[in-house]
């Protein structure tokens, strides 16, 4: 197991996320999620990053059995190996390219 840390996103990332939140409801795990957190917890430890209350959150991990690959739920952007998210952008350390990035953004899904 290596120390290295991933902070992961819920919405988006790990369920079937379509841009329209709705603070009741967690979308349907999406396929593949499980095998997918399965595999990288053996390497990695995995944090859940989400805003959504923390309690319904862990329900919505232990219905879809993927609550053992996570090592706790967070809502602060706790220092990382990596940040996987459906809404980010990687900074290459020039903000003409930034800008171009942001403006030209879309989500996977979109
Ligand atoms: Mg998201």
């Amino acid at each position: 197991m290596s120390n290295k840390t991933i902070l992961i996103d819920l919405d988006g990332v790990l369920n079937n996320y379509t841009g329209n939140y709705n603070k009741e409801i967690i979308p349907e795990i999406k396929t593949g999620a499980a095998d997918f957190l399965r595999k990288l917890s053996k390497n990695y430890n995995i944090k859940l990053f989400t805003v959504r209350n923390k309690n319904q959150t862990q329900k919505w991990l232990n219905e879809n059995n993927i609550a053992e690959y996570f090592c706790d739920i967070t809502d602060i952007k706790e220092p990382a190996w990596v940040y996987i998210d459906d809404r980010c952008i990687k900074f290459e350390g020039n903000y003409e390219t930034l800008e171009n990035q942001i403006n030209s953004f879309k989500a996977w899904y979109k």
